[in-house]
């Protein structure tokens, strides 16, 4: 099926559905085992949050389509620009396992810079609709604004074309990415001892979503909590039993969330406007 004169095939949108229906199975199975008869007593304040985090889910799943073009896209436009990319044989060097881990690591390095950034006061109105569920568990990692996924996962997906990534190893980091950040914001209290610093847990993620002082502006790290221990932002005391969440949280309105930013933005605009004219 050929869309704005690119070719595309279903292939790719199938193999998707059937990733989700995978993930879907393995974390209700795994909630299941970890919090048995919890795990079917839904409170309302635990149904609203599904359901908002269902909504995100179907809402920012129409950007889909959407990435597999843009991916064709770029690849067309770094070649016809001229622009200079990674060469395909600069990978070939070594076994593929290698560039494999060097690519995993250097985009958890950014990702832990660009979520810190995200930290900052103008890009926090979009990032704080994800840490606006006070419930936290798989479904949550859904939960994130349509104008934060344009901009950070379009930034990932330039750079990884740009860099010549096959769209094997993006699908492959893409997928890891997705099942184990998925765990991380599981409703389980599951730590990983000696291991935590180089694969994060449910506990070290939970700390992040915290709504506790000591606990705010800490563990931004994706994969590697290392980032966080490097770099002086490492936050993981024990069990995390914080309440979740944010001052002025708009609270489990889809629609309200999705215009929170621009509301928020507005204030800001407008506050400055007023001091300059003060
Ligand atoms: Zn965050
Ligand atoms: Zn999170």
């Amino acid at each position: 099926m050929e869309i704005l004169g690119l070719n595309i095939d279903f292939a790719a949108g199938k193999a998707l559905v059937t990733v989700y229906l995978i993930q879907f199975t393995l974390f209700t199975v795994l909630a299941f085992v970890a919090r048995r008869g919890d795990a079917i007593r839904w409170s309302p304040d635990f149904l609203k949050s599904v359901r908002v985090n269902w909504s995100f889910i179907a809402f920012n799943g129409l950007l889909a389509p959407v990435a597999f073009l843009a991916v064709k896209a770029l690849n067309n436009g770094f070649e016809a620009s001229g622009i200079p990319t990674v060469p395909p044989e600069f990978w070939a060097v070594a076994p593929a396992i290698v560039p494999a881990i060097v690519a995993v690591i250097v985009a958890d390095f950014v990702d832990y810079w660009s979520h810190r950034i995200r930290h900052t006061s103008v890009l926090w109105p979009m990032h704080a609709v994800h840490h606006s569920d006070t419930q936290m568990h798989y479904l949550s990692w859904y939960r994130a604004h349509i104008i934060e996924l344009v901009v950070i996962q379009g930034g990932y997906l330039v750079l990884a074309t740009w860099m010549g990534a096959s769209p094997g190893a993006v699908a492959g980091v893409v997928i890891f990415r997705a099942f184990h950040q998925q765990y991380c914001h599981m409703k389980v209290d599951w730590s990983h001892g000696p291991f935590g610093l180089f694969l994060a847990s449910p506990r070290f993620h939970r700390w992040h979503h915290a709504d506790h002082p000591e606990a705010w502006n800490k563990n931004f790290s994706n994969i590697m909590p290392l980032w966080d221990r490097l770099f002086g932002t490492y936050y993981c005391p024990g069990k995390c039993d914080a309440p979740l969440g944010f001052a002025g949280n708009p609270g489990e309105n889809f629609l309200q969330l999705l215009i929170y930013p621009f509301k928020e933005w507005g204030r800001m605009i407008g506050n400055a406007v007023r001091k300059t004219a003060a």
